[in-house]
């Protein structure tokens, strides 16, 4: 929520609606409390001010402060002190006045916790004494059927609508909170996951292998001379070549495969429930793709990918040794002349063999 920082124009519109409906279904209970008091005249046209009018003038002003949050809170506490008033107008009739006050106070609550309900506390018993000092000091303990009927909209409406804000206002964080959990584990440049979260999603895959004596296979792939590139035809057209592979990879993987930017022109894989085959195949035909990637403004550049395999054994200690595993494939993909793919064979056998050779 924007709010300390001086912002929450979201928060004055949350309060707008609400504010009218509870002051139109207020009035009804206030007019049926007060009409047997006979007030004078001023009351009758300050119930209208404050009923219909108010809303209006508390929303703008809100909104042309220069920090509507506190400019709203300000305006909670005049509600407030205008429900003590109108309980000292009505002469203390327990129903309606005990409505009107603690639906102020629920306003209180919700809008800005302990700090505002002392303040609306306040507010409250000051309007109360106001009211008396202007009107005297009455108390009208009984309530007739139609102060009872006419104070029911605001008992049942007002905590509805409320609850309505409140469950938009968690719908919204809902909302914000996801955005912001993609956005943390998203590279911004290529949408993959970032180096961070695929890592984690490793780490987790490890596991559920040892434990589950499972088979899933790590690929890295890493752009040939893209140094090159960059310094031949600028790092725009490297960027835009670090999406194209980015798109490729997420159009040659199924969903279940877990693709990320590892860092600069490096990116990584993992296919959960995969031999060693099926992913060498895979990553065969990605190679073949990026080798025929074609850009019409510069038809001389080309690209070609290095990229090294390696598959899950119970041998690995974690998922960094699996990840070395994986990057000694990649170097061996390099050293035999890129553009091709090297699977790993586990460490200990000694043995290593290239694919395609
Ligand atoms: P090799 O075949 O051995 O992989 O050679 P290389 O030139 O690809 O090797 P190196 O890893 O040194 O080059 C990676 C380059 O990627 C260096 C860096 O300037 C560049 N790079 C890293 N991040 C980005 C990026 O986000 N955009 C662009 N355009 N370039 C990047
Ligand atoms: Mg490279």
């Amino acid at each position: 929520m924007d709010t300390i920082s001086g912002k929450g124009f979201s928060f004055v519109k949350r309060i707008y609606v609400p504010r009218i409906l509870g002051k139109t279904v207020g009035m009804l209970a206030v007019t049926a409390a007060l009409a047997p008091t006979e007030p004078p005249i001023w009351v009758w046209v300050l119930m209208l001010v404050n009923g219909v009018l108010w809303p209006h003038v508390a929303y703008r002003w809100a909104m042309r402060s220069h920090a509507p949050y506190h400019a709203e809170q300000r305006n909670l506490v005049i509600d407030s002190l205008m429900a003590g008033f109108w309980a000292a107008a009505m002469q203390f009739n327990p129903l309606p006045s005990l409505t009107i006050l603690s639906m102020v106070t629920m306003n209180n609550v919700a809008a800005g916790g302990r700090p505002l309900v002392q303040r609306g506390a306040l507010a409250q018993a000051s309007g109360m004494l106001l009211g008396m000092a202007l009107l005297g000091p009455h108390l009208q303990l009984h309530a007739t059927d139609l102060q009872v009927y006419a104070s029911l909209p605001m008992l049942t409406l007002y905590p509805m609508a409320l609850g309505w804000v409140s469950y938009q206002l968690a719908t919204h964080l809902a909302e914000h909170k996801k955005r912001l959990s993609d956005l943390s584990r998203t590279d911004s440049l290529t949408g993959l996951f970032n180096h961070g979260y695929w890592k984690d999603r490793l780490r987790r895959k490890f596991l559920i292998c040892q434990q589950r004596d499972g088979m899933a296979v790590v690929a890295l792939i890493d752009i040939d001379h893209f140094k090159t590139i960059n310094d031949t035809y600028g790092h725009v057209i490297g960027d835009r070549v670090l999406r194209h592979l980015s798109t490729e990879l997420k159009q040659s993987l199924r969903e279940t495969d877990l693709a990320g930017r590892y860092g600069g022109d490096e990116f990584c894989v993992i296919f959960p429930k995969t031999t060693q085959e099926h992913a060498c195949l895979a990553m065969e035909r990605l190679r073949e793709r990026a080798a025929s990637y074609h850009d019409p403004e510069l038809p001389e550049l080309r690209i070609s990918l290095s990229i090294g395999l390696s598959a899950f054994h119970g041998d690995f200690a974690d998922s960094e040794q699996w990840l070395e595993d994986a990057d000694r494939a990649l170097y061996n993909a390099k050293r035999q002349g890129r553009d091709r793919v090297d699977v790993a064979k586990p460490v200990f056998t000694g043995l290593r063999l290239a694919w395609p050779e």
